[in-house]
């Protein structure tokens, strides 16, 4: 392999740009060549191509969103998108590609493995929700964002002896929520994992009312409901008033932490010299806090699980 390329692909998250800046000083460091692949599986297909070279990376180890652009893409789920895909890989020299992305863009990296054109997935998502890997590159970043936000309601929902939501994002798991809830010391945790019963939590909330405690928090994955369906249920069932906050899109950007800055970095090194010497179909993963290799179809037909003992946690400690 002379030359390899790299994407970014599905939502953004920081660190990626750390992973980017791992795969083109790690080929170089190898004598090789990296491409970088504008706009995901997008530029792909359209052969949207700009040549890395160790100063084009330089600078943006500590930024984040992703400087390759990401995106959806309708066109590769179709095999038509795909074979354009590949033929203008070929056209470009190009023998390998990284991709940086969740499980959808595993699907899309399995399919052009069997297809011949040897591809290395990095997980990268906000969420935490691929197995094969105990931490995706931006997962610390989005829960340390959304815990400085939760903090600063704290203050103000104690002053004022007040009931909050607050919704983090996820998607369909509660990684996210749970991490959050833990380290700020939130009083109730309603992730998709759990069966949520709303007469139960309006118990509890009765019962930290009569331990005076000065104010509730409760996190809430966006996978289960809205902040807002949650209120009005809260208030149609026990006659709470909760205020709603919702996070949103300020859980995707920042600087990475340090955490996912060096994650992103080993995960790039690693993926690089996997690929360059034959690995394809394969993921890169940390687990128990070592770099291993799964297959990619593990990320979608494996479901990962929330951690038992931090759950406990939410109930000891609360
Ligand atoms: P994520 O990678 O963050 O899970 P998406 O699910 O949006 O994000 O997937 C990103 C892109 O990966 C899609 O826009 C599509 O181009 C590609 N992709 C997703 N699922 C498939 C599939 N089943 N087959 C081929 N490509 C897919």
């Amino acid at each position: 392999m002379k030359r390899i390329a790299v994407l970014t692909s599905g939502g953004d998250s920081p660190g990626m740009n750390a992973a980017i800046r791992a795969v083109v000083r790690t080929s170089i460091f190898n004598d090789k060549e990296c491409i970088g692949v504008m706009r995901g599986y997008e530029g792909l297909i359209d052969g949207e191509y700009v040549s890395l070279n160790r100063a084009s990376v330089g600078g943006i180890l500590h930024r984040g969103g992703t400087i390759l652009k990401t995106a959806r893409s309708e066109r590769f789920k179709t095999e038509e998108g795909r074979g354009t895909a590949i033929a203008k890989m070929r056209e470009a020299g190009i023998e390998g590609l990284v991709v940086v992305g969740g499980d959808g863009s595993f699907h899309g990296a399995k399919l052009l493995h069997e297809m011949g054109m040897p591809t290395i997935g990095i997980p990268g998502t906000i969420d935490n929700d691929v197995a094969g890997t105990d931490e995706t590159i931006g997962f610390d970043t989005a829960v340390n964002t959304a815990l400085e936000a939760v903090m600063r309601l704290r203050d103000t929902a104690s002053s004022h002896d007040r009931l909050f939501i607050v919704e983090v994002m996820g998607r369909n798991a509660g990684f996210l929520a749970l991490e959050v809830a833990v380290a700020a010391g939130a009083e109730y945790v309603v992730v998709p994992e759990l069966p949520l019963s709303i007469g139960n939590l309006c118990q509890k909330l009765r019962a930290s009312h009569e331990i005076r405690k000065s104010h509730t928090l409760i996190i809430l994955a966006e996978g289960v409901m809205t902040a807002n369906e949650m209120k009005s249920k809260l208030q149609d069932t026990g006659g709470y008033d909760a205020r709603v906050t919702v996070l949103g899109y300020i859980q995707r950007g920042g600087s990475p932490t340090s955490f996912d800055t060096i994650l992103a970095s080993r995960m790039g090194a690693y993926a690089t010299e996997s690929l360059l010497i034959g690995k394809s179909g394969v993921m890169v993963g940390n687990v128990n806090h070592r770099m291993t290799l799964s297959d990619l179809e593990r990320s979608w037909t494996e479901q990962k699980f929330l951690s038992p003992e931090l759950l406990g946690l939410m109930e000891k400690l609360n």
